[in-house]
């Protein structure tokens, strides 16, 4: 796969409400700073115009990308297995520390089984409830194939001497 095409299909993991959400929050950030905080100070502030632009910016946009990574997780833990409520809430951490054990700590993606519709990640070759075979491999070193290979790309094992052919055994099963 692409990383571009991943990249897109990451992206389309974040709901509508967080990315609306995202923008209230950048928004509520600059009213803060630009007119609520102005309208309570009696000193002028001391910090040059430029500088404070780009300062109150840069907080709209953290606190923006917190309500984006909470929408993001929302959707992307419960395809892991994770727990989705813990996480949305690990992730607003101070510091981005949530954000960033989450990435660390997450797990694969699990798919479900055709046969029996139990959890499977993806490097399995065989579903651990059912033993229906869910990805083709080496008759020899049973490392992953792809259903075009003709020799494994591991121990050059030619797949097609596998009794029936390790390639179209995963759709050839009953
Ligand atoms: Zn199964
Ligand atoms: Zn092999």
């Amino acid at each position: 796969m692409k990383a571009e095409t991943r990249i897109t299909e990451e992206l389309r993991l974040i709901p509508r409400w967080s990315v609306i959400g995202g923008l209230i929050a950048f928004a509520l950030v600059q009213y803060y700073f630009w007119v609520f905080l102005p309208s309570v100070r009696t000193r002028p502030p001391e910090l040059p115009t430029a500088l404070r632009f780009y300062l109150i910016l840069s907080w709209g946009a953290l606190a923006a990308l917190y309500v984006l990574m909470i929408g993001y997780i929302s959707n992307d833990a419960p395809r892991r297995g994770m727990d989705t409520r813990v996480w949305m809430i690990c992730v607003i951490m101070p510091g981005g520390i949530g954000a960033v054990l989450y990435f660390l700590l997450r797990q694969p993606i699990l798919s479900h089984c055709p046969s029996c519709g139990a959890s499977i990640e993806d490097h399995f070759h065989f579903c651990p409830h059912c033993s229906w075979q869910v990805a083709a491999s080496c008759g020899r070193c049973f490392t992953s194939t792809r259903v075009t290979d003709l020799y494994c790309s591991r121990c050059g094992h030619d797949l097609a001497s596998d009794h029936p052919p390790a390639r179209l055994h995963a759709f050839s099963r009953e």
